[in-house]
């Protein structure tokens, strides 16, 4: 079948053809690429967004990452990155450096795979997406509403991602996989925590690869502010997310793996953090 490629030039044209039937926008493509290898996706009409072009910036408060932003070009802003450690970690750990040379934070959101790794820790770091062509923002946690599926009305797209700073906070980001390099996760953690001594002042903590979308327990991290990390509450607590989150059996790991998983994996993070065994 005939595929029919335009670049616009302008927000305005990328809008007026993605009303048209068929129509698929892509800015790497190693998402969309391998889907329509595999057939998921039939596009009749590919429109690719590289013909739009704006800078990532650090404003002092937050990172604005604009489509068609590769990973790379993000970790050579090596001096803003020490402000955004999480996201660097997530960011190293996309597949292979061609990957990261082609491949965008933006792409990563839109495809919306609870595995996505940037998608993790910029729903953990509470981020917003910008909605083009009206520019209307929302929550990245509300943007995203199941795999694959993203809160995006007809003829608009995803202009930004716009990341807060988390000063004072320390954190952990680990995934894990059947192998070291170029993997799709089983289970993955981003955490961000805040002490005053050992007491817990802030906590987020999100999952990837466990449900269809990233899962984040608000009241969980409720109950840890104000506690003294210790044994007994990493204990409670890592049981707790254990017991409640509900992942699936697939073809890299049963549903009781991945919930042994998910207690080790904060086991660890907070004794990596604060050594509490
Ligand atoms: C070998 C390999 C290894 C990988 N390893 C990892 C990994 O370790 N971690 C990880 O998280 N991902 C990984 N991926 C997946 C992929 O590389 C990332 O998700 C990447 O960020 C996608 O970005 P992209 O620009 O290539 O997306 P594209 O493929 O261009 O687009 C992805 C989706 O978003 C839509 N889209 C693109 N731009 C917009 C827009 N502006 N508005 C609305 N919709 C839009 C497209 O239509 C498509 O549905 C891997 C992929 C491959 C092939």
């Amino acid at each position: 079948m005939r595929i029919s490629y335009f670049k616009p030039g302008s927000l305005e044209e990328i809008s007026e053809l993605k009303v048209q039937e068929g129509s698929h926008l892509f800015s790497g493509g190693t998402d969309l690429f391998v889907k329509m290898r595999y057939g998921v996706f039939k596009p009749k009409m590919l429109i690719d967004t590289k013909g739009v072009r704006d800078d990532p910036k650090f404003d002092g408060e937050k990172l604005i990452i604009p489509m068609n932003t590769t990973y790379s070009e993000l970790l050579d802003m090596g001096e803003v990155m020490k402000d955004f450690p999480l996201l660097e970690d997530a960011m190293k750990e996309v597949g292979s450096p061609q990957i990261r040379n082609r491949g965008t934070p933006v792409g990563n959101v839109c495809n919306a795979s609870p595995a996505g790794d940037f998608l993790l820790t910029a729903t953990v770091m509470d981020a917003d997406v910008v909605i083009a062509p009206k520019m209307r923002k929302m929550k990245l946690k509300e943007f995203v509403k199941g795999p694959g599926i993203v809160d995006l009305k007809n003829g608009e797209f995803l202009y930004s991602i716009e990341i807060p700073r988390w000063q004072g906070y320390e954190h952990y980001f680990e995934k894990v996989g059947r192998r070291n390099a170029m993997n799709i996760s089983i289970a993955s953690i981003a955490l961000l925590i805040r002490f005053n001594g050992d007491v817990v002042e802030d906590v987020k903590i999100g999952f990837g690869s466990v449900g269809p979308r990233i899962v984040m327990y608000e009241d969980l991290e409720e109950r840890m502010k104000g506690m003294k990390l210790n044994e007994s509450l990493v204990d409670e607590i890592s049981r707790e997310y254990m017991r409640r989150i509900e992942p699936i059996t697939d073809l890299r790991a049963t549903k009781r793996y991945r919930k042994i998983l998910v207690r080790n994996l904060l086991l660890k993070a907070f004794h990596l953090l604060k050594g509490v065994v």
